[in-house]
């Protein structure tokens, strides 16, 4: 089993999907085990960021990052990174399938709803980076013998 974070972006809490997407991830089966509103800094932001500080579009970038509080989760499932990348969809919401949240909730590269960790190394980094350890809970609900198999969450 595994976490991933999950970012909602300032596009998706300014246009009012926060409800929506929660959904989506809980109705798919993966798990809340943190979820929290913050403020992102500029510092973290770059951190989080890294691999595009030297990107023209950057500043702006930042600047759809910083429009509003952020809605962070941690979710827990079984190969959840990869699942919950393929529910996000492509980076550039005119290129997500429908039926992924960025083909359904957006139209742009940037303002694209949310953010998926796309590998388990960098989910083990991002939940670090936004979560301290005692705002993640380790609980396993008892539905979820009739999410999965028993082989399933070994
Ligand atoms: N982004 C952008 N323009 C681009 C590429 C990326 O504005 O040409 C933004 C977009 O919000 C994207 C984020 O930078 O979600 C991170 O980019 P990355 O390539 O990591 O895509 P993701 O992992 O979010 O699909
Ligand atoms: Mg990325």
């Amino acid at each position: 089993m595994e976490t991933t974070l999950v970012i909602l972006k300032p596009s998706a809490v300014l246009h009012g999907y926060v409800g929506q997407i929660v959904q989506r991830f809980q109705q798919k089966g993966l798990v809340v085990r943190g979820m929290k509103m913050m403020q992102l800094s500029e510092g973290l932001l770059r951190e989080h960021y890294a691999h595009l500080v030297d990107r023209p579009f950057f500043p702006f970038l930042l600047r759809s990052m910083q429009a509003s509080p952020v809605i962070v989760m941690a979710l827990w499932g079984k190969d959840a990174v990869e699942v919950v990348r393929m529910m996000t969809g492509a980076t550039n919401g005119r290129k997500a399938l429908p039926g992924t949240i960025r083909g359904d909730f957006s139209v742009s590269g940037q303002e694209n709803i949310v953010h998926a960790s796309d590998s388990i190394e960098n989910a083990e980094i991002e939940l670090k980076r936004f979560f301290k350890p005692d705002e993640i809970f380790e609980y396993i609900p008892s539905s979820i013998v009739y999410t999965y198999e028993p082989d399933e969450l070994k």
